[in-house]
């Protein structure tokens, strides 16, 4: 039904999709710090530097406009990427978290300024499981502009590139002015999650495989949990990039 009570934890309840996303002290002061550090980042690439990587720090892909979930608060990504459209930039963004995007997929749906990719594990057994399906594809005006690239869990780093191979066809078509990738890293074979396995080398063709693309990008991390190769991953995915 969708209203909103005025009690407190009644409230609560209503503007988050899940249970991950515990409210303490500091906690705003946190989420609004990792917002910026995007919106930092995206300066950066407006004002001419070819690429930037944003450490934000919680994540915010799973965030709707006024929901939070899945350990985000504020949608770091959409931010960034909706400050840059108003400013007349054309915007593609390419989420290759382990999970769907869901929260930037339902705040660009019914839009076509800013193009929306994501290449995650099969929903149907992995978080969010209500969204990240090949139909879900935009709506209205937005129609076309949305592409879920569902992978099936467990998949290597073959698998994983042929959907990011697909995505970066749309991304090429849509002919953006810069690109914004949401870099999760969760589809480490080595992540605690365990849902799908890409070696080091695999995010390395990742990185470069996006580079090729030639745009000007801003690169948020997302996901990506405690392991031994999580620095690993990430400096695979960075030199693969810069590698372009
Ligand atoms: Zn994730």
């Amino acid at each position: 039904m969708g209203r909103l009570p005025d009690d407190l934890l009644g409230r609560a309840g209503y503007y988050q999709a899940d249970a991950s996303c515990v409210l303490v002290e500091g906690t705003w002061e946190a989420a609004l710090a990792s917002a910026n550090t995007a919106l930092d980042a995206m300066d950066r690439v407006l004002s001419g530097t070819n690429a930037v990587y944003a450490l934000c720090r919680p994540p915010g892909h799973h965030a709707c406009r006024d929901q939070a979930g899945g350990f985000c608060y504020l949608n770091n990504t959409a931010v960034a990427a909706n400050w840059a459209s108003s400013r007349g930039a054309r915007v593609a963004i390419v989420d290759v978290d382990v999970h769907h995007g869901n929260g930037t997929q339902a705040i660009f749906y019914g839009r076509r300024d800013v193009l929306t990719v994501s290449v995650h594990g099969d929903p149907a057994w992995l978080y969010p499981y209500y969204a990240g399906y090949a139909d879900e594809t935009g709506a209205g005006i937005g129609e076309g502009f949305n592409s879920n690239l569902p992978v099936p869990l467990m998949s290597d780093g073959e698998a994983y590139l042929a959907a990011l191979s697909a995505g970066c066809a749309a991304v090429r078509q849509f002919s953006p002015d810069l690109l914004i990738i949401a870099l999760g890293l969760d589809a480490s074979r080595d992540d605690p999650f365990a849902c799908m396995a890409i070696d080091e080398s695999g995010f390395g063709r990742m990185g470069r495989m996006l580079g090729m693309l030639s745009l000007p990008t801003l690169i948020v991390q997302e996901g990506g949990y405690p392991s031994p190769t999580l620095g690993q991953s990430l400096a695979a995915f960075l030199n693969g990039f810069g590698s372009r």
